[in-house]
């Protein structure tokens, strides 16, 4: 339940189709899985973000932030309180000499490509990388040796009291797949990289050879969270489970791809939980075949 006063407040400053109640999350992760959010609002600026947290804050509105979920499996019973989606509404995007400003919600893919028409080079790595921008900074998101802190320059978050901070590069904490941001739980908002100048026809055929082994190796034409493990140290998730025998091990409709087994695939109708146990059994016989951890690189977030 979440207090009626809190939506209605809300319902006062945001246009209908941006407040929606018992909104199924399977409609907004890549996995196409997960149950419904009491509350879900797409903020349009930083401003109307921190008029929402002030209210969750009074309200005592528990809160989750979303991209484009692509990289999160929502349990199947949903998410309580209040889901702060980014995206569309708030997906601005400037460029400023070799600077780009970007809005939380923009997408990976249109800021490379502003960045490529812009001859700007530096962010070729992620045109693939299904994600919003605040969602890369927060998972520190990279492929093909480039990643999110080598483009840094500061980001602009709002936390839950609805103040807002600026973090230089410095002070992100920057490392494999981890930011500041999943310890202090703000929201990002804004994002400034910095690239260099370069050439476009360069910076063209780099997207390109990304995108053809990205399209060659991984399974796009089904939905996934992509990498469903983090890197063990000193192996590959997706070796390591390959050679444990287990591409296309399925529990319920969820699957270890056939096709690269560090990816766990919507294979027809999954459960957020059919996906639990399917990672619980890939951690168990790869832990028992090479006494390796795997950790789920994947939030798993809501209520079973
Ligand atoms: C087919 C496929 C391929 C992929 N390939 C790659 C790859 O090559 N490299 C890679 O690193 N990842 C990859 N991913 C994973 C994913 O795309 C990235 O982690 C991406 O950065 C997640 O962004 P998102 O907006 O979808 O975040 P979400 O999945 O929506 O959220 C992920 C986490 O970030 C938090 N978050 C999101 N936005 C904000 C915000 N504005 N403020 C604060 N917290 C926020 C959420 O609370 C959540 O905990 C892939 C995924 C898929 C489906």
């Amino acid at each position: 339940m979440i207090a009626k006063e809190f939506v209605e407040k809300c319902r006062s400053f945001l246009e209908a189709n941006r407040i929606r109640l018992d909104e199924p999350m399977k409609l907004h992760t890549t996995f196409q899985i997960g149950g419904p959010a009491d509350c879900l609002i797409f903020p349009a600026s930083m401003e109307e973000t921190e008029r929402i947290f002030k209210l969750a804050a009074e309200y005592k509105v528990p809160f989750t932030i979303l991209g484009n979920g692509s990289n999160v499996l929502v349990r199947d019973k949903g998410i309580r309180g209040l889901v702060i989606k980014f995206d569309r509404p708030m997906s601005r995007i400037e460029v400023d000499g070799t600077r780009i400003r970007a809005a939380a919600g923009a997408m990976l893919k249109d800021v490379s490509e502003v960045a490529a028409t812009s001859n700007l080079t530096g962010l070729e790595f992620a045109c693939g990388i299904p994600g919003s921008i605040g969602g890369a900074v927060f998972m520190n998101a990279g492929a093909y040796d480039g990643e999110m802190q080598d483009v840094i320059a500061s980001v602009k978050a709002v936390d839950s009291r609805g103040e807002v901070h600026v973090f230089p590069r410095e002070e992100l904490q920057l490392g494999y797949r981890h930011s500041i941001f999943q310890e202090n739980g703000e929201a990002i908002c804004e994002v400034e990289l910095a690239l260099a100048a370069g050439k476009q026809s360069e910076i063209r055929e780099k997207m390109q050879g990304f995108t053809e082994r990205r399209e060659a190796k991984q399974p796009l034409e089904l939905p996934s969270a992509g990498s469903t493990f983090k890197r063990p140290e000193g192996y590959f998730a997706g070796t390591l489970i390959d050679q444990t025998g287990l591409k296309g091990l399925t529990v319920g409709g969820a699957q270890v791809s056939k096709k690269h087994a560090g990816f766990v695939v919507n294979a027809g109708e999954a459960t957020a939980e059919d996906v639990q146990n399917l990672i619980h059994e890939v951690q168990r016989r790869v832990r028992e075949a090479h006494g390796v951890e795997l950790k789920p690189e994947v939030r798993i977030i809501g209520e079973a």
